[in-house]
């Protein structure tokens, strides 16, 4: 018999849903390995070694074994992260959710994404462990994503004919940046935003995520970006995540027991 051979990952699981009786069947973004699936046999029985390593959110060392077809059998993890104070706080947990929603729509099957990788765990770490605005923490990621993915918006001129961003400009998810004054009208759906939006876009894009705690964004600037992002995202992606309405009516929520 051809000796099995194991394949040591890090990961973090995105999502765990139950199979058969007992197992249940994860997808892990592999830094390695991208996104993968992943068979936990037996990991749902009381006393299982498996229970915290196929839960979401779960950050470890995962040890695979490549089972039929695209799927992966786990063999034993070491568990780094569990993230277990996001479950404590339903608005830090509904832009985690957010997030991995994300990932699962970005990461493709069996390919790399080292940067993204960091990036989500990074975002993770400053959910569960800063006193960051959790809609900062999101914004932030959904701009370097779009970064990391090669979606980066054109910030930095006018996306259309290059000039300079001088009075009233506008972002078109359509053209994939801001647009001057004049080429605003070329396309019908573009979005009017403010320069000190365009100047908080910027400052993420190039700022690293590790310090991000130094930005402070008002609410006016706050809504601009959410309204590009979410168009941006949506076109680039071919997808409206429901996960985005439920985290913002949880932020809303919050903000009226205020
Ligand atoms: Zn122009």
């Amino acid at each position: 018999m051809k000796p099995v051979s194991l394949i040591k990952t890090h990961g973090l699981v995105l999502k765990s849903i139950d199979y058969g009786e007992a197992d249940k069947i994860i997808t892990l973004f592999s830094n390695n390995l991208g996104k993968i699936q992943v068979l936990a046999k037996g990991s749902r029985r009381p006393k299982s070694r498996l229970m915290t390593a196929i839960q979401t959110f779960c950050l470890g060392e995962y040890v695979l074994f490549k089972g039929k077809g695209s799927l992966y059998i786990l063999s034993q993890c070491d568990v780094q992260q569990t993230f277990y104070n996001l479950r404590t706080n339903l608005e830090r947990l509904s832009a985690a959710s957010y997030i991995l929603n994300l990932c699962r729509e970005v990461v493709q099957e069996q390919e790399a994404n080292t940067l993204l990788f960091t990036l989500t765990v990074s975002c993770l770490n400053l959910l569960c462990y800063s006193h960051i605005q959790p809609s900062i923490i999101v914004t932030a990621f959904e701009v370097k994503m779009l970064g990391v993915i090669g979606y980066r918006p054109h910030t930095v001129s006018c996306v259309l004919c290059s000039g300079d961003l001088k009075g009233q400009i506008a972002f078109s998810a359509g053209l994939g940046g801001v647009v001057c004054s004049s080429c605003r009208f070329k396309d019908p759906h573009s979005l009017k935003i403010s320069h000190g939006t365009l100047n908080t876009l910027r400052y993420i894009q190039d700022t690293d995520i590790k310090k991000i705690s130094r930005i402070k964004i008002n609410e006016s600037t706050m809504n601009e970006l959410d309204r590009i992002l979410t168009l941006f995202i949506a076109r680039r992606l071919e997808k409206i995540f429901k996960s985005k309405d439920f985290m913002k009516t949880v932020f809303e929520d919050l903000k009226k027991e205020v």
